[in-house]
């Protein structure tokens, strides 16, 4: 192609100013977002909600996944978006795009996914949890059903909720994005940005093909910046933005006492106990301010005043939390609860040594166990600390062996002991000051704006508990942030799975917030 001269490249540049929208209409139009606006565009996209939900989409069973892809297709198709099925060993993932065609504009890629947990269908409350169910719940505290007009029409009561598998995780916020997209074609709107939705159909079980995915179709996934939308909002019910979760790793210490039970008459205050040592073990992990003692558990966690403060602003009620848990005090790691999650931890997950109730007998065990999990940081991850808790075993004077102890080993050691470690989720973090942190905040600063009460985002540096982040961000190689759109209380995973509609609607005002705010600094 022939280069233009510099006076036809200005004039170019001249008409693509004029074309293109002005800076600050994206802003606009969030701040004419009002609710009943919101709630039509909801209400209609209701019955291909309802539609979704109905399908089974347990990831082990590949035929129920395609048949969910295929109308993801369909649905995202009708909006104008180019469509494709990513090839996953029989479960394909599906990649929706929404291009402005004006180029050289930012991309951000938009990851959900469709898949669900294992239903038992006997627990739920409903006769088959694919066929939703809209409830609302009466003064007595008990949910009562309601016909599905109540949901279908503008006015909807935003207490009804849906209950189904998936209803809120996480076939709700894909809605949500369905209904927002049909929003900004009615008001002839465009995304702020090039559009890519990646729709994993293996999340519930690890993502297991996700760096195949990539590595295939890398250049498919390409974007400056990734959003997730998982996960509940925090309970106070305010928009919510993550940074980052902890990881997890399972250990299991195994302490090693005569070669079989004993008689505890015949062979008590001879023959060591190993469920008493291995409770003195346990005791020397942790003081009894609930602080890990493990030399060097905490080092490599460094929170700067910056850091305290966001914890710090997170509206956590830690009384009500100590109320509803039952427990007098909590442990000292942090200065707050939102402070003590951004430590690994060291946790007891499960113990055993002969019987307890109606099998305890009169014996001296021959071993006993103890299952941890230790939830790891970026910083301190299973490595670092299954080696950290390996050294703090051996200075208490045990010798670790591999499989079961030979007579010679239990010839030589006074103390032994095994420790085996499972295998990690690993932890994944996004500074909330990075350019994808500081444009989701103003996102939902603007796009909440106008919603009525204290709505500013609650930001949470990092969450204790471990989703696949890092099994998804990692082969993306993307700056990313969590925005979680459902309720808190959704019984996500369990039985009566549900999704609150005022969610869905305060869902949508995140995701506009999102699509009509500029990417970048
Ligand atoms: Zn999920």
């Amino acid at each position: 192609m022939k280069c233009p001269t510099p006076a036809a490249t200005i004039l170019t540049l001249a008409a693509l100013a004029l074309l293109a929208p002005r800076a600050d209409a994206g802003n606009d139009a969030l701040r004419t977002l009002d609710d009943a606006s919101l709630r039509a565009a909801a209400a209609a996209t209701f019955p291909e909600y309802l539609e979704l939900l109905s399908l089974p989409n347990d990831s082990a069973v590949a035929a129920d996944i395609q048949r969910n892809a295929a109308w993801l297709e369909a649905a995202f198709a009708r909006r104008g978006f180019r469509t494709r099925l990513l090839p996953n060993g029989g479960k394909p993932l599906v990649l929706a795009e929404h291009s402005g065609n004006r180029g050289g504009r930012r991309t951000v890629l938009f990851y959900l996914h469709f898949d669900g947990q294992p239903v038992v269908p006997e627990q739920w409350a409903q006769k088959n949890p694919f066929r939703p169910v809209v409830k609302k719940r009466g003064a007595d505290g008990a949910w009562r059903e309601v016909g599905t007009e109540e949901l279908l029409r503008p006015g909807f009561d935003p207490d009804l909720r849906v209950f189904a598998r998936s209803s809120a995780d996480d076939k709700g916020p894909i809605a949500m994005l369905l209904a927002a997209f049909d929003l900004l074609r009615s008001r002839k709107l465009e995304p702020r940005f090039d559009v890519k939705v990646l729709l994993d159909s293996e999340e519930e079980v690890g993502s297991p093909g996700m760096a195949a995915v990539v590595a295939t179709n890398g250049a498919l996934l390409s974007a400056d910046a990734l959003v997730i939308h998982d996960g509940p909002v925090h309970p106070g019910g305010r928009p919510t933005i993550v940074f980052g979760n902890r990881g997890d790793v399972p250990v299991t210490l195994t302490v090693f006492g005569p070669r079989t039970p004993l008689h505890s008459g015949h062979y008590g205050n001879w023959v060591p106990n190993p469920a008493m040592r291995l409770s003195a073990l346990l005791a020397s992990m942790k003081g009894d301010d609930g602080r890990v003692a493990v030399a060097g558990w905490y080092d490599r966690t460094k929170l700067t005043d910056a850091d305290r403060t966001l914890l710090a602003a997170v509206p956590d009620d830690e009384a009500a939390m100590r109320r509803r848990l039952g427990i007098a005090e909590a442990e000292k790691v942090g200065a707050t609860y939102q402070e003590a999650l951004q430590f690994p931890s060291l946790n007891v997950r499960g113990l055993s040594s002969a019987a307890t109730g109606s099998k305890v007998a009169n014996v001296l065990p021959h071993q006993a166990v103890a299952e941890l999990d230790l939830r790891t940081t970026p910083e301190a991850d299973a490595e670092v600390l299954v080696a950290l808790l390996r050294t703090h075993v051996e200075k208490q004077g045990w010798h670790l062996v591999d499989g079961e102890p030979t007579d010679e080993e239990r010839g030589l050691f006074p103390k032994l002991a095994r420790l085996t470690a499972g295998r990690a989720g690993k932890a994944a973090r996004q500074p909330y000051d990075s350019t994808v942190g500081r444009w989701a905040t103003a996102a939902l600063e603007t796009a909440f704006a106008g919603a009525g009460g204290d709505v500013r985002p609650v930001r949470i540096r990092m969450m204790g508990g471990t989703v696949p982040t890092h099994e998804i961000v990692t082969p993306l190689g993307l700056p990313f942030v969590i925005v979680p759109l459902v309720n808190a209380d959704n019984n996500q995973h369990s039985f009566d799975e549900n999704l609150r509609m005022g969610n869905f609607v305060s869902g949508m005002r995140a995701t506009l917030g999102l699509l009509l705010t500029d990417y970048g600094d």
